[in-house]
C-alpha cells in the first residue's frame, strides 16, 4: 500500500507580505513549506512527497528546502487546480494506492490529524478534516448591509489534508479540468466518491495574511520545549597536507587520524544534536568498524542528526561550537566553516556559532598531538505530554 502526500504549493501568496511567496517565509527557523513537508516525511504512514511548486520557483525551492530522497518537486500551473492535477499526473507512473492532498501554507498540520485521514480512507472513501461553524454566519448585500442570516447547523469549515484513492481523484481531476469546483474533495463527490469528515485542528490554519504568521509562531512556541546537547571529540594527528574542520579543509603540515575524514568539530556537532534529542551518539548510528563510513565524508552525519531534528518535528535552534587546536590557526577560516556548517543543516549562518581556542602550550592539544571539538546544540522540539516521560524512561530504570 503506497501512500503519497501532494503539497500544494505553487500560489504566489502575496497577502501575507515579506517580498516572496509565503510558503518559503521562514517559521520558527524553517520555510513554512519545509514545515509542512517534515510533517509528511515524518509520519511513518506516508511513502513519498511531492511538492507542486510555482513556474519559475524551482531555483529557491533547491535553495530553502531540504533535499530527501523520498521528496520531489513538480511545476504546477495557473489555478490550485491544474496545479494538483500535475502533481498527480506527475505520481501516476508510481501507481501508488492513496494520496493525501495538502496545502503547503498549512505548515502545523499534526501526525494525529494524519493518522486520523489516513485511517478514514482505508476503506477506499475519501476523508476530510473538518471543524464545525460556531460564529452565526450571514450574507450581506452590495452596500455593505446585513442581508438574509445563514443556518450554520451541519455547515463545516473543510480543511487539508484531503485523503482520496489515488486512481479516483485523479480520473476525477481530469473529467473536469476547468472546473471552478472548490477543493478537491468536492472534484471526489462529483465523480461519485463518498466523502467522510474527520475532526479538523484549529492549529492547521491556512496562512494567508502578515498576522497568520504571528498566530502560527505563537502556537508553535506553546508547543515546543526547550533541549540542549552537548558533544566532544577528539583526533589524533597523523600523516597528510590537510585536516578537515566543520567540513571546510584546512591546509596543515599534518592530518588527522580516524576511520571517517576525521573532521572532529562536526562530529561534536553531529553528537550535541543527537544528545539534544536523546538518540544517541555518533557512533552507535555510523559504527566505525563498518566500511561503509571509512574516509566519510562527516558533512553526512551532521545531516543526519539535522534530519532527525526535522523528523521528530522540532527546530534547531542555535548550535555552539569551540574548536581547541594549537595550530592551525581557526580564525582565518572561522567565516567559511560557519557557513558550511549553516548550509549543511539548512539554517541561517545567525544561528551558527564557531569559536576556537588554544590550550597556551598545555596538554595534548598544546603538544599538538591532536585537535579537540566541543559542541552545544539547543533544540525545540515538541513539547511531551505529562506522564510520557515515565514510559519512555521505564527502560532505563533497571
Ligand atoms: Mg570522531
Amino acid at each position: 500500500m503506497t501512500v503519497i502526500a501532494l503539497i500544494v504549493a505553487a500560489g504566489r501568496g502575496e497577502r501575507a507580505g515579506g517580498g516572496r511567496p509565503k510558503q518559503y517565509r521562514r517559521l520558527a527557523g524553517r520555510p513554512v513549506l519545509q514545515h509542512a513537508i517534515d510533517a509528511f516525511l515524518g509520519h511513518p504512514g506516508i511513502d513519498r512527497v511531492v511538492a507542486v511548486i510555482g513556474a519559475g520557483d524551482a531555483d529557491l525551492f533547491a535553495a530553502e528546502i531540504r533535499a530527501d530522497d523520498r521528496l520531489t518537486a513538480v511545476t504546477g500551473g495557473e489555478t490550485r487546480q491544474v496545479s494538483v492535477r500535475r502533481g498527480l499526473e506527475a505520481c501516476e507512473a508510481d501507481g501508488p494506492d492513496r494520496v493525501l492532498i495538502h496545502d503547503g501554507a498549512r505548515p502545523l498540520v499534526s501526525r494525529a490529524l494524519i493518522d486520523r485521514v489516513l485511517a478514514a480512507t482505508d476503506d477506499g472513501r475519501g476523508a476530510v478534516p473538518g471543524l464545525a461553524v460556531t460564529d452565526s454566519l450571514a450574507r450581506r448585500d452590495g452596500d455593505g448591509l446585513l442581508d438574509e442570516r445563514v443556518a450554520r447547523t451541519g455547515l463545516m469549515r473543510l480543511q487539508t489534508p484531503q485523503g482520496f484513492p489515488f486512481g479516483t481523484i485523479l480520473a476525477a481531476h481530469r473529467e473536469r479540468p476547468d472546473a471552478a469546483a472548490g477543493d478537491d474533495s468536492a472534484l471526489a463527490r462529483a465523480a461519485g466518491l463518498p466523502v467522510v469528515a474527520v475532526a479538523g485542528e484549529e492549529r492547521n490554519l491556512k496562512i494567508t495574511t502578515a498576522p497568520d504568521f504571528k498566530k502560527a509562531e505563537a502556537m508553535l512556541a506553546q508547543t515546543l520545549e526547550t533541549r540542549t546537547g552537548f558533544g566532544f571529540d577528539v583526533h589524533r594527528f597523523g600523516p597528510g597536507d590537510r585536516v578537515m574542520l566543520g567540513g571546510v579543509a584546512i591546509p596543515h603540515e599534518r592530518g588527522l587520524e580516524g576511520h571517517s575524514d576525521a573532521d572532529v568539530a562536526l562530529h561534536a556537532l553531529t553528537d550535541a544534536i543527537l544528545g539534544a534529542l536523546a538518540e544517541g551518539d555518533i557512533g552507535q548510528h555510523f559504527p566505525p568498524g563498518e566500511a561503509t563510513w571509512r574516509d566519510a565524508d562527516s558533512s553526512r552525519f551532521l545531516a543526519f542528526a539535522g534530519d532527525r531534528v526535522a523528523a521528530r518535528g522540532g527546530v534547531l535552534r542555535h548550535l555552539d561550537l569551540t574548536i581547541v587546536a594549537q595550530r592551525p590557526r581557526i580564525g582565518p577560516h572561522r567565516e567559511a566553516i560557519r557557513a558550511r556548517i549553516a548550509d549543511i543543516l539548512g539554517v541561517s549562518v545567525e544561528r551558527v556559532s564557531v569559536k576556537a581556542t588554544t590550550t597556551e602550550g598545555l596538554g595534548f592539544t598544546g603538544r599538538g598531538e591532536g585537535i579537540a571539538a566541543q559542541a552545544v546544540a539547543t533544540v525545540a522540539l515538541p513539547a511531551m505530554a505529562e506522564g510520557e516521560n515515565d514510559a519512555d524512561t521505564a527502560t532505563d530504570a533497571d
